[in-house]
């Protein structure tokens, strides 16, 4: 499922569409379970066509295209979604075209096999509403040990479960929380108040640069994942997981076999070696 940097790519690879006026848009007709779209479709076409495109923005793990208007289309990739400016990986699961004019890329796509994820828009009133502070933590790219310590270190949460709460800090999901905690050498069962304060600047940055890295490879198409870039392509981080869905196979630090521990119905992955404090 795309998190940060799978989100972030998509962010970056449709900035082409800055400038360009919304000449349409369009629920797709698709066979598939609907995702959600709203407001009605009347509505949401009469408040964007016409509207410059002023910048394409990302709230945690959600795209966020800001109209001239102040309102803003947020497309939600949740488990499957894809944000796109060419053909799609199928035509049977396109849900929503937006079509444009001006800038050279005509069309933006969203894109969902499971149908999980949402298109929506949004007054800059709601979307403060619905992403505000108090709704979605700070960025994981940006988010500091001491801001990490002040949100979490009251839980006795383990520390691989509490960094998938989103409004805690946004963006992690469920295969970068492993490598996370990997790279930061802290056991993905440690309970949030048990964990030092070096420990916490560990995290973030180890957050830091694990994003960042994941970021710059354009993100993690798993084997049997559907995340493709703005372009349809895959990512190229994948390969170079630490920890993530290599249970038995060495750890890349010191040769431990990888383990496996289901937290919160979710897979996590470590190596105990590693990962003992
Ligand atoms: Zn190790």
């Amino acid at each position: 499922m795309p998190e940060l940097p799978e989100v972030e790519t998509m962010r970056r690879g449709i900035l082409g569409v800055v400038g360009s006026r919304v000449a349409d848009v369009e629920r797709v007709a698709c066979k598939r379970r609907p995702i959600l779209v709203a407001p009605r479709m009347d509505s949401f076409r009469r408040r964007t066509n016409g509207r410059r495109i002023a910048d394409v923005g990302r709230i945690g793990k959600r795209v966020v295209i800001h109209l001239d208007s102040s309102d803003a289309i947020v497309m939600e990739p949740r488990m499957t979604g894809l944000v796109l400016v060419t053909d799609p990986p199928t035509t049977e699961h396109l849900r929503f075209r937006c079509t444009l004019k001006g800038n050279g890329i005509g069309e933006l796509l969203y894109w969902d096999r499971r149908g999980l994820g949402s298109v929506r828009l949004f007054s800059a009133v709601e979307l403060q509403d619905a992403f505000g502070p108090e709704k979605v933590g700070p960025d994981a790219l940006k988010v500091t040990g001491d801001v990490l310590r002040h949100r979490l270190s009251g839980s006795r949460r383990a520390v691989k479960v509490a960094l998938l709460d989103q409004r805690a800090v946004a963006g992690i999901g469920n295969m970068y929380a492993s490598e996370i905690v990997h790279l930061a050498g802290v056991h993905p069962a440690k309970a949030c108040h048990r964990i030092t304060r070096a420990q916490w600047d560990a995290i973030a940055e180890a957050m830091h640069e694990i994003l960042e890295a994941a970021v710059r490879y354009e993100g993690s198409t798993l084997r049997n994942g559907t995340y493709r870039n703005a372009l349809n392509q895959p990512g190229g981080y994948q390969s170079r997981h630490r920890v993530y869905d290599r249970a038995g196979k060495a750890c890349a630090r010191c040769r431990t076999p990888i383990d496996h521990i289901v937290q919160a119905q979710r897979s996590t992955y470590f190596c105990p070696k590693c990962q003992w404090q």
